[in-house]
């Protein structure tokens, strides 16, 4: 249905990347990125190099340097994405070096989806905030085309934590999804709440709210496939798969995943610009086609759900 046939006749399947944030120290503290540079800086120091934890600092945080979204442009015009989901998770109140309040990243989110039509966004607030939080969320959703909810469950509250039934109630009324972060992040946060079991009970609870495991392809890969394979409302993301898969023998090793009949559950994603410092990045689309990965093989029909299908059956993308 989005894929248009190319000059030789070949229908080539449009792509949506289902996962992606603005690359901006607004909307990411640096504090976040300082511990993704803590893990890094090991893996220096394992080669022998050592990086002045400063300059390290610097280059990394220039991965989050684009307000003008200049760096964001030249991703999606080579890598044939189509449209994007931006995702904005609430930091405000677990870190304290946040730029600004919540609402006024919603903003910022809000004007450049009313700009450029190729984009929807979900967003995030953190129950913590008080009442206040859901009032931020309604309004996002009724006045500032929010097209679903974000959380992050390292930044200190667990997605079946009553304080969201709120939250989840909304997007049952109004047909919102929920996507949730699963696994490891930066150790600035904690991991504890960041479980598919946690999600699972939600997703129990509320069963006409669609939720999606963000990084189910990396992060407790048995525990996300067996939630999208029995929960109805249940779909998982390939968001950060790209980073491990830079050979055929590791491509081997992750790519059951494509081979579980949860086809029709697995969503196309990125993290960019999380990645995007790594050779990996450019390239997922062309990886997963090649180097014998399991999706290269897959019906034309189960490829495109995976690319663009599953995420337009959730969300409505302009
Ligand atoms: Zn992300």
């Amino acid at each position: 249905m989005n894929s248009q046939p190319d000059s030789k006749g070949t229908k080539k399947i449009e792509v949506v990347d289902g996962h992606l944030h603005l690359s901006s120290l607004e909307f990411t503290p640096k504090s976040f990125v300082d511990g993704i540079g803590r893990n890094v800086s090991e893996r220096l120091k394992a080669d022998n190099y050592t990086v002045p934890k400063k300059l390290l600092s610097k280059q990394l945080c220039k991965t989050f340097d684009d307000a003008e979204y200049v760096r964001l442009e030249r991703y999606l015009s080579t890598s044939r994405i189509k449209n994007a989901l931006i995702l904005l998770p609430d930091f405000t109140y677990c870190l304290d070096d946040a730029s600004t309040t919540i609402e006024s990243m919603i903003d910022r989110h809000h004007e450049l989806v009313l700009m450029d039509t190729r984009f929807e966004y979900f967003a995030g607030v953190d129950p913590r905030h008080g009442k206040h939080a859901f009032d931020i969320f309604l309004d996002a959703v009724e006045n500032k085309m929010c097209k679903g909810l974000k959380i992050y469950p390292p930044c200190g509250v667990a997605p079946d934590d009553e304080r969201f039934n709120p939250f989840y109630e909304c997007c049952h009324s109004n047909g919102l999804p929920v996507l949730i972060h699963i696994g490891s992040t930066s150790p600035t946060l904690g991991h504890c709440f960041a479980t598919p079991d946690l999600v699972a009970n939600a997703a129990i609870k509320f069963p006409s709210v669609n939720f999606i495991l963000a990084h189910g392809a990396i992060h407790h890969v048995r525990d996300c496939v067996m939630y999208a394979r029995n929960l109805p409302n249940v779909y998982l993301d390939l968001s950060g798969m790209q980073s491990v898969i830079y050979n055929e023998q590791v491509i081997a090793s992750y790519q059951e995943i494509f081979m579980m009949g949860i086809n029709h559950k697995i969503i196309y994603g990125t993290d960019w610009p999380v990645f995007s410092a790594t050779k990996t990045q450019g390239c997922f689309y062309n990886t997963l086609q090649t180097h014998g990965c399991a999706f290269s093989s897959l019906p034309f029909n189960e490829r495109e759900m995976i690319l663009s299908g599953n995420i337009r059956r959730l969300v409505s993308f302009r």
